[in-house]
Formats: C-alpha cells, sequence, structure tokens
C-alpha cells in the first residue's frame, strides 16, 4: 500500500529524514515512536505531499507520488495540532471531506453520528467548535479524518490531549473500526501503551532514522539497540 524508498527530507544541511525505507502492508496499522525531533511528523508530512523530498520516493499502491498533490493522494491526516473549522459546528466539520466528495446528505449524516459516537460525543453535532474543550476538538478532528474512510489514513498523536481512560477505550474501538473499514493505518504517538495496543507493527525512530521495526512483541522483548532499549525505558 505505501512503500518508502530512501525517502529524504533536509532543512539546511542536516537530514531530518534520511534516507527511510518502510513498507506498510495493506489493512496494517502501523505505529511511529521516537524521541521528539526524530522526524515523525516529517515522515507523515512527506507522505501526505505537505513536504517534499529531497531525494528518494513515495509510492501509495505502487504509484511514484512525486508531484501528486495532497488531496489526489487518497491519504486522510490529523495532525499534531488538528486545525478545526472555527467557523463551522461540529457536523460541518465531521461531514467537510464527504461534501468535498459529494456524497449525499443521508449517508454524510449517517457516518456523522457513528463517528460522533464513538469518539464519545453523540449528538454533538450542532455545538460550535469553540464551545468544545481541547481534548473534544481533538476527538472532533478524528473523527473528521475517518468520515472520508481514506485509504491510507495518518494520525499524528490523534489522543495526545485525552484522559486515560477515554484512551484507552478509544484505542480498542479504533482497532475495530480499523479492522472493519480495511483501514491501513499509520499513527504516530509517544504513549508507548497506545502503540502497543493498536499497531500490528511498531517503527521506533532515531535521528531521521528507523531504529527498529518489528511487532510489538518482537520490538518489546528483543530491543535492537542499546538506544531502543533506553526509549522503551529499560535501564540498559
Ligand atoms: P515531536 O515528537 O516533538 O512531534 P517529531 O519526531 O514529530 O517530534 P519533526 O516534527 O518531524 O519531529 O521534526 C524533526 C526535526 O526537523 C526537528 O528537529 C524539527 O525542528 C526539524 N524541522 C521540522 N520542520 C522544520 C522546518 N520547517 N524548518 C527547520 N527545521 C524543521
Ligand atoms: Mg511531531
Amino acid at each position: 500500500m505505501l512503500t518508502l524508498d530512501g525517502a529524504t527530507v533536509r532543512y539546511g544541511a542536516r537530514a531530518v529524514l534520511d534516507g527511510v525505507d518502510l513498507v506498510v502492508a495493506e489493512h496494517e496499522i502501523v505505529c511511529v515512536l521516537g524521541p521528539s525531533g526524530s522526524g515523525k511528523s516529517t515522515l507523515l508530512r512527506a507522505v501526505a505531499g505537505l513536504r517534499d523530498l529531497d531525494a528518494g520516493r513515495v509510492l501509495l499502491g505502487g504509484a511514484d507520488q512525486a508531484g501528486v498533490p495532497t488531496h489526489r493522494r487518497g491519504v486522510g491526516l490529523m495532525f499534531q495540532d488538528h486545525q478545526l473549522f472555527p467557523q463551522r459546528d461540529v457536523a460541518g466539520n465531521v461531514e467537510f471531506g464527504l461534501r468535498m466528495r459529494g456524497v449525499d446528505r443521508a449517508e454524510r449524516e449517517g457516518r456523522a453520528a457513528e463517528l460522533l459516537d464513538l469518539v464519545g460525543l453523540p449528538g454533538a453535532q450542532r455545538r460550535a467548535v469553540a464551545s468544545l474543550s481541547g481534548g473534544e476538538q481533538q476527538r472532533v478532528a478524528l473523527a473528521r479524518a475517518l468520515a472520508p474512510r481514506p485509504r491510507l489514513l495518518m494520525l499524528d498523536e490523534p489522543l495526545g490531549q485525552l484522559d486515560r481512560g477515554l484512551r484507552e477505550r478509544l484505542v480498542v474501538e479504533l482497532r475495530h473500526l480499523f479492522g472493519r473499514l480495511g483501514t491501513t493505518v499509520l499513527a504516530v504517538t509517544h504513549d508507548q501503551g497506545e502503540a502497543f495496543a493498536l499497531a500490528d507493527r511498531v517503527v521506533v525512530m532515531r535521528e531521521g532514522r528507523i531504529a527498529q521495526s518489528g511487532t510489538p512483541v518482537e520490538v518489546w522483548q528483543r530491543p535492537a539497540s542499546a538506544f531502543v532499549a533506553r526509549f522503551l525505558g529499560f535501564d540498559n
């Protein structure tokens, strides 16, 4: 579904993505972990086409995405700062991508209701975005990213502002939802528990490179380096 082949992004002399090779299979859920500044968000931005590569390639469904604009890549995105449209109400935000795609009203309303239930905001369709708490806004942003059922969904710290109980419930429900819809997911998180509960595979980044990639159990039981072990919180 997604292939990165030597993907490189530079700012000045520094490669913040440094020759990354990564294959994400159809229906796979991959979680990206790594310290702040290791290039996780840059990786998502490069796949989405929000940042051009300085070297290497991004392929989606086997097709090289060089020069393909974001809206033609068939990817869904939810960012760390989850900018909602402040002038639209909750439904207007969740249904935005569906409207753009010409999905009819009944279908839009049905999906919005289902997703708002999922994220724990049932009946919030007519709420003004400004009246929502930060965590509630984050949940609306998640529903908005899910609504168009993209072939590849990329989430950057999607649950970062939520309390632990809600996060744990949402992770389980999201896994079911992704399975049901057959969504391929590339998600950044700093929460290891979340990554290990959600992911088929975890990728640990360090300074723009992949330090380890494997199933949660593999990475947890056999960290590939002292760096990974330390990052996971093992003492040595
Ligand atoms: P965090 O966990 O803090 O979100 P991250 O792994 O997502 O970190 P990135 O946002 O991908 O990190 O950034 C990787 C590095 O690239 C950082 O050191 C950042 O300062 C740098 N960087 C990102 N965007 C730019 C830019 N526009 N100009 C210069 N440097 C940038
Ligand atoms: Mg980031």
